[in-house]
């Protein structure tokens, strides 16, 4: 298996390979360890390439493009409230890092997220 990460929009995104009876490809896991899409070898054993399913539509491309094409379309950004870090979220036990998110203001309109914190945990990612 090989691992790799890229940074798509500002957060980083990991993927790593896979092989079984039913083919090959990379998975692809955001920010919070989930996983949010898979990518499956081109079928013509062209290496770095491959396809995804989006819906009824197969796209076909590079692999670090097709990751970002399912990251995006997998990783709805949620307008957390309260913010991740700020004074509000802190006492309904927020565990998101505090300085990192600026007290809640964000870092160029993203937020750090614990992924065991009980309020943000479960969102792929936070918009300002
Ligand atoms: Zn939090």
């Amino acid at each position: 298996m090989t691992e790799r990460t890229l940074e798509i929009d500002g957060d980083t995104v990991r993927i790593a390979s896979w092989a079984s009876d039913a083919g090959s490809g990379w998975d692809v896991y955001g920010p919070n360890g989930a996983h949010v899409g898979t990518i499956y070898s081109d079928g013509f054993g062209r290496p770095g390439r491959g396809r995804v399913q989006l819906g009824r539509k197969q796209i076909r491309g590079t692999i670090d493009d097709l990751a970002a094409t399912v990251y995006r379309a997998n990783s709805p950004r949620e307008a957390c409230a309260p913010k991740p870090g700020s004074v509000a979220a802190l006492a309904s036990g927020c565990t998101c890092p505090r300085l990192a998110n600026r007290m809640g203001a964000g870092n160029d309109g993203r937020y750090f997220i614990a992924p065991d914190c009980g309020i943000h945990g479960k969102a792929l990612a936070c918009t300002a």
